[in-house]
């Protein structure tokens, strides 16, 4: 008998409803706080439109995705799971390796399953235009896609460095029609600021933002949007644990073990939430692993505490693992995986016991993205990278214990724009970063002063 390796859902299994993992937690997640007055704050209006700021708060347990939304979903989803049997092979492991594969998306990650769902509310609110900011591009090219199909005008700020080092995900921007600005510019104060006293500065995540912001403050027609961290962005993701536990039913197997990288914590969340739903509910024994760098290990080596999500300190404060908001991370090709902070569910959910990080330098995720590559076929994205080492070391123990482990992760995105870091990976130019552990110290003296 063949062994089944693709569990696939047929077009009307796409899940009706997104998970909402507040209404089943034991303890509360701290509110966010107003970065001026320090008091428990809404997200504001001038940024985010009402659906999505009532989302951000509701303890409703299931929130129904809209048609039009599942219509644009339909385009790739329901995504494939796929049970990794030729790298269980090449692991000589006892352990089954089941992938959750959301790199079929048209941007190339799960990061549109929230694009699309913000772009929708946006649109139904009467908002004309969606800004953002973008790092490497994949958070900026899921945008530009899901504004193109609900007509909206997307404006991307784009950190000046990746601009110019990384064409082809601006041109990805441009080709579903955003208009995509290297940051800092002159278009805004913030990056104004910034370019007076640093004429040649290349930019930064925060500085990024700053500018994104400041648009959606200033203009009645445009709001801001954000592509990880917030609750209404991990309630988006759970698709991705919706559909996978019913494939994983179709399988005839439940995961000991759940997987994902984590930059913001979107992506881990996504797939996460469903599962551990069933623990919270049901006391099924599942572990979480939060695989992130050890360039930026909030989760491993930050603090539990109030901190700004920006530079300008515009958005609210919220509690999470930080390592503080002024820490600049070293140039890491998993651009996705420098956030500072982490999503505060995600951090309330590691300091309650739920999650065990895990933090990875890059020349042991490489080594594991280029096995994966070589028995599976997909080449991954270098944040995706570090969930597929934390998969590796997984299995590898399973084989120590020589007990049957079932192991589930989530693909989030392909590598197909980022051969320039696997071309410095085979050149042997990638070198590892040490625990900054002094920046980290230095950046923890900015954390806001919360009674
Ligand atoms: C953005 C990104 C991440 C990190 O973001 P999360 O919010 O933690 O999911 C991970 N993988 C890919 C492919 C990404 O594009």
């Amino acid at each position: 008998m063949t062994e089944q390796i693709r569990f696939q859902l047929s077009e009307d299994q796409l899940p009706k409803a997104w998970y909402n993992i507040l209404a089943d937690l034991p303890f509360e997640v701290p509110p966010l706080l107003h970065p001026a007055t320090g008091e428990p704050t809404r997200l504001p209006p001038p940024l985010f439109c009402d659906a999505l700021i009532e989302q951000e708060e509701t303890r409703e347990r299931y929130v129904a995705i809209p048609e039009p939304v599942r219509e644009v979903y339909r385009l790739w989803r329901p995504t494939p799971l796929v049970r990794a049997r030729r790298l269980e092979r090449i692991l000589d492991t006892p352990a089954h390796i089941y992938y959750k594969y959301e790199g079929v998306s048209p941007p190339g990650s799960h990061k549109p399953n929230t694009a699309v769902a913000q772009a929708f509310y946006s649109k139904e609110a009467g908002v004309k235009r969606l800004t953002t900011e973008t790092g490497a591009g994949q958070w900026g090219s899921a945008l530009a896609f899901a504004c193109n199909l609900f007509g909206m005008t997307c404006k991307v700020y784009m950190v000046k460095i990746s601009y110019h080092q990384k064409p082809y995900r601006r041109v990805m921007m441009e080709t579903w029609g955003a208009d995509v600005t290297p940051s800092p510019s002159q278009e805004t104060q913030a990056g104004r600021a910034i370019l007076e006293k640093d004429p040649g500065s290349l930019g930064s995540l925060g500085i990024a933002i700053s500018e994104a912001v400041e648009v959606a403050a200033t203009h009645d027609d445009t709001k801001y949007s954000l592509g990880s961290v917030l609750n209404h962005v991990l309630l988006h993701q759970t698709i991705i644990g919706e559909e996978a536990r019913l494939q994983m039913e179709m399988a005839g197997e439940a995961p000991d073990v759940v997987i994902g990288c984590v930059g913001g914590g979107s992506n881990f969340a996504g797939l996460a939430f469903p599962f551990l739903r069933d623990r919270l509910t049901n006391g099924a024994s599942v572990r979480f692993v939060a695989a992130e760098s050890t360039a930026c290990p909030s989760m491993t080596r930050g603090v539990y505490a109030y901190d700004y999500g920006d530079t300008a300190h515009l958005a609210p404060i919220a509690k999470m693992d930080t390592l503080g908001h002024t820490f600049v991370p070293a140039g890491i090709h998993a651009g996705g995986l420098r956030y500072h902070g982490m999503a505060p569910i995600v951090s309330a959910l590691h300091r309650h016991g739920y999650i065990e990080p895990v933090a990875f330098p890059q020349l042991r995720v490489f080594e594991a993205a280029v096995l994966f590559a070589r028995a599976e076929g997909i080449i991954a994205a270098p944040e995706t990278a570090h969930a597929i080492r934390a998969v590796i070391d997984e299995a590898i123990a399973a084989r120590e214990v020589g007990g049957r482990r079932v192991i589930l992760f989530n693909f989030s995105g392909h590598g197909h724009f980022d051969m320039a870091a696997y071309e410095s990976y085979f050149a042997g130019e990638l070198e590892d970063y040490e625990y900054p552990a002094e920046k980290v110290r230095e950046a923890l003296k900015d954390l806001p002063r919360v009674s």
